[in-house]
């Protein structure tokens, strides 16, 4: 029997980074601490915070949301959970509940954005009436429910469950393309614009995709281990994910390297230049006249959808919390 580096018990992992044999217990608590130390490491979080989880259902967010659940006592911050159902099928529908059985294990307030409710169309739908591919749309979707959802909660910052695995093959991806000023945004933290952009947040910066999911698994947290039936498998992002597992096999801990390196230097990587303006159509983010998503739905639909978009996320909230108390 493999022992425990800690206590002797049964070990179930294996880190081979950190040169050590973990318990249950143990690696449980090994991912804790891990998740605490970005927040201090990188102050993620201040006393006094609402802070807005995405949570997707996958192992990533899920691990994410029951960690922030337990250290936001000990820090002092609030926690709301925001799950989109984007309407892709039974994989939405499934990991819908995989997030209501997570919340009400966690306490965590829940809302839920319906694309279809709110829009009268699902992403793959919108997807096929732009002619574009399902996971731009889902992206311009996505990024805008939650931004929107953070401002009219009042949220200060929203929490993402990316991993360091994924941060990595992200920042590789935009090296390759030599897009230096996407790479700026990769770090543990995105800074808020006022009224326009709510910062982001990743507790997750320093916990591999494997730990992530042991995890999971250890803490019997409820989640869909099922991919996004649009996953690409042979995008550069997958390859290179792939790739950078071999090299992390050779070079034990190279990622982290990398990902604490990179949190240094973010500061050094251009801006992006882009001149920032309200949306005319909806008065968040835009670069200029309309944000995506007003454009996207310009084209899809004839209108810009922002506007109504804001007013369901904002009955959304009013049912969750009454229409004062947020
Ligand atoms: P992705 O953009 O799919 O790589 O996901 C990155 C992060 O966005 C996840 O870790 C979640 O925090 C969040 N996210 C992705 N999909 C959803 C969803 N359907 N609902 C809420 N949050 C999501
Ligand atoms: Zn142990
Ligand atoms: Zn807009």
């Amino acid at each position: 029997m493999v022992k425990c580096s800690l206590c002797g018990e049964k070990a179930i992992a294996i880190i081979p980074y950190a040169r050590l044999r973990l318990c249950k217990k143990h690696l449980m608590e090994y991912v804790e601490r891990k998740v605490e130390r970005a927040l201090k490491r990188y102050r993620l979080v201040n006393k006094g915070w609402h802070v807005l989880v995405a949570v997707s259902g996958g192992k990533d967010s899920s691990t994410l949301l029951r960690i922030l659940s337990k250290l936001s006592k000990k820090y002092m911050f609030k926690l709301t959970a925001l799950y989109i159902d984007l309407g892709i099928r039974v994989y939405s529908d499934k990991s819908k509940q995989a997030v209501v059985k997570l919340v009400e294990q966690t306490n965590t307030p829940l809302i839920v954005v319906n694309v279809k409710e709110a829009l009268g169309y699902s992403v793959p739908e919108l997807a096929w009436k732009t002619r574009r591919p399902v996971c731009s749309v889902c992206g311009v979707v996505k990024r805008y429910i939650l931004n929107a959802t953070a401002i009219e909660l009042g949220a200060h910052t929203i929490a993402l469950g990316h991993n360091l695995d994924d941060l990595i093959a992200y920042v590789l991806k935009e090296f390759i393309n030599q897009n230096l000023g996407q790479i700026s945004k990769l770090g543990p933290k995105t800074e808020t614009i006022d009224g326009l952009a709510i910062g982001r947040i990743r507790p997750l910066y320093e916990v591999y995709e494997r730990e992530s999911l042991l995890y999971v698994l250890a803490s019997k947290t409820p989640f869909l281990p099922d991919e996004c039936p649009h996953v690409r498998r042979d995008s550069l992002e997958f390859v290179l994910k792939e790739q950078l597992n071999k090299l992390e096999e050779k070079f034990p801990g190279i990622k982290m390297s990398l990902a604490r390196r990179l949190a240094l230097n973010i500061d050094k990587y251009p801006q992006l230049q882009q001149e920032l303006s309200k949306c005319k159509a909806c008065g968040l983010i835009a670069s200029g006249q309309l944000c995506s998503l007003c454009k996207l739905t310009k084209q899809a639909l004839g209108e810009p959808m922002g506007p109504k978009l804001r007013v369901y996320i904002r009955e959304k909230i009013n049912e969750l919390f009454g229409k004062q108390d947020n």
